[in-house]
């Protein structure tokens, strides 16, 4: 029985295996009928999935001011016939690409040096590059983007951070980069509380111990007496004050101007308009603290003598005119400080916000303190005891008492210069008589700043374009 049953067993085993084979057969068969259903191009190995190209080495090397060299090994089935070096720097909203040349081939090595003379690059600035390439078949490969800072390597930087700002410097103690940072750090808080703008990205100020130091960090053509420079986009400022008392006293000053600069033109950037001079270079002189009084004296002159710049003149160009240049930075800070304490920080605020949405300087302030530049104008005159100007009603046109030296509207500066605190041979200033403006260049030098630094500001800007 036992036996018979397993045989029994045995026999009623085999009919039922042979029903799985006979249905995994037909699984097998349906699976592959299905499988011919199914468009070729999902079974087909797709043709660019792996790329031919492989990328064996990239390195970059820093040889600032001069050069910054970026290397490149790569090889491919088919001759590599097109490579790029794509670059954005941090803070622009452009990207860029350069060609580099080589000689098509399976295997390429290829060097591209950036002459930073002849492309410049702020020194500290920071971009993210990636190569592509592509070779005979249509492969098409990138790198990952890598992070490169045109450091200046001349120097051993020191540096300390508070928020958003960092500042370094290379001669002077820790006290010295300290004292330029509380400086900073209490003239964004002023800008802050006055005109209720804020940083809101990473800004490095580099302090130069001298004007030779930094000349060689800037542009070539950069103007011989430039003490200062404000790179918007980038968020960095570039500042030649040594830890000495002059290089200090006027460090103390410029840093704030030009850290104001920075802050208020990346609050109000926009494609269609820009801040008029009176209203930047107001701010900026605003954000220094107490002014020197030789302007107050300018202001006062003027006023006795009734020969106030108009605001209207204020919107362009600054004159050419030393004297005229002086009263024109104090008379912008007059206002700015007329408008602050007269409309307060939501005042101030509320135009700064109208002109960066594009707005025209007449209909920003009508937006913000509820009268247009001539209202303005007849107030601000009023507060000072001027007399009042001829066409200075509100909604009137402003002729002003001066002609305007330029019609065209001054577009914001890409990067504004400040004039070096004395001397223009690269020697470190002498250190200013207290109460003095700091870095009281000649005053021939303050004409050039308006010229060259707004209109030169705004040349470089167009200039720069992809690198910018
Ligand atoms: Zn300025």
């Amino acid at each position: 029985m036992a036996s018979g049953g397993t045989v029994g067993g045995r026999s009623r085993i085999r009919p039922a295996f042979g029903v799985w084979r006979g249905l995994i057969v037909a699984s097998s068969v349906i699976l592959a009928l299905l499988l011919l259903l199914l468009p070729l191009s999902v079974l087909a190995p797709p043709v660019h999935a792996a790329s031919a190209i492989v990328v064996t080495a990239t390195r970059d090397e820093n040889h600032y001011p001069t050069d910054a060299r970026f290397f490149l090994e790569a090889h491919s089935d088919s001759d590599i016939t097109k490579v790029s070096f794509n670059y954005q720097f941090v803070g622009s909203d452009t990207s860029a690409y350069m060609y580099p040349q080589f000689t098509p081939s399976r295997e390429v090595k290829i060097e591209h040096r950036w002459d930073t003379r002849l492309k410049y690059a702020v020194p500290g600035s920071e971009m993210e590059y990636y190569w592509q390439l592509e070779d005979a078949s249509g492969n098409v490969l990138k790198t990952q983007p890598t992070r490169f800072t045109f450091e200046d390597t001349r120097f051993k930087w020191q540096s300390v951070t508070s928020g958003l700002i960092t500042l370094q410097w290379y001669e002077g103690g820790e006290g010295f980069g300290h004292q330029l940072l509380d400086a900073s750090v209490n003239a964004a808080g002023q800008l802050s509380q006055s005109a209720g703008v804020e940083i809101t990205s990473p800004i490095k100020i580099m302090l130069y111990a001298t004007q030779r130091d930094m000349m060689g960090a800037l542009e070539q053509g950069a103007q011989e007496w430039t003490g200062g420079r404000s790179f918007s986009d980038m968020g960095i400022v570039v500042i030649a004050a040594g830890s000495d008392p002059g290089g200090r006293a006027f460090g103390l000053r410029a840093v704030p101007h030009e850290l104001s600069h920075v802050i208020v033109h990346r609050a109000t950037d926009n494609p269609y308009s820009s801040l008029p001079p009176w209203l930047d270079e107001g701010l900026a002189m605003y954000a220094e603290g107490t002014q020197e009084a030789s302007y107050g004296n300018a202001l006062n002159r003027a006023v006795t003598e009734n020969r106030l710049i108009s605001l209207r003149s204020l919107s362009s160009s600054f004159p050419a005119d030393p004297n005229q240049a002086r009263l024109s930075y104090a008379e912008s800070y007059s206002v700015v400080k007329f408008i602050i304490d007269q409309y307060g920080r939501d005042g101030m605020g509320k135009l700064l916000k109208v002109f960066a949405q594009g707005n025209t300087p007449d209909r920003a302030l009508q937006q913000s303190i509820g009268t247009n530049l001539a209202g303005l104008e007849a107030q601000w005159r009023a507060s000072l005891g001027a007399a009042p100007l001829p066409t200075a009603r509100p909604g009137a046109t402003n002729v002003g008492a001066t002609p305007p030296v330029a019609s065209n509207k001054v577009p914001a500066p890409a990067s504004v210069a400040t004039p070096a605190p004395s001397g223009t041979n690269g020697t470190t200033p002498a250190a200013a008589p207290s109460g003095s403006l700091p870095w009281a260049a000649p005053l021939a030098a303050l004409v050039l700043v308006v010229i060259a630094g707004l209109g030169g500001g705004m040349l470089l800007r167009r200039r720069r374009g992809p690198n910018a």
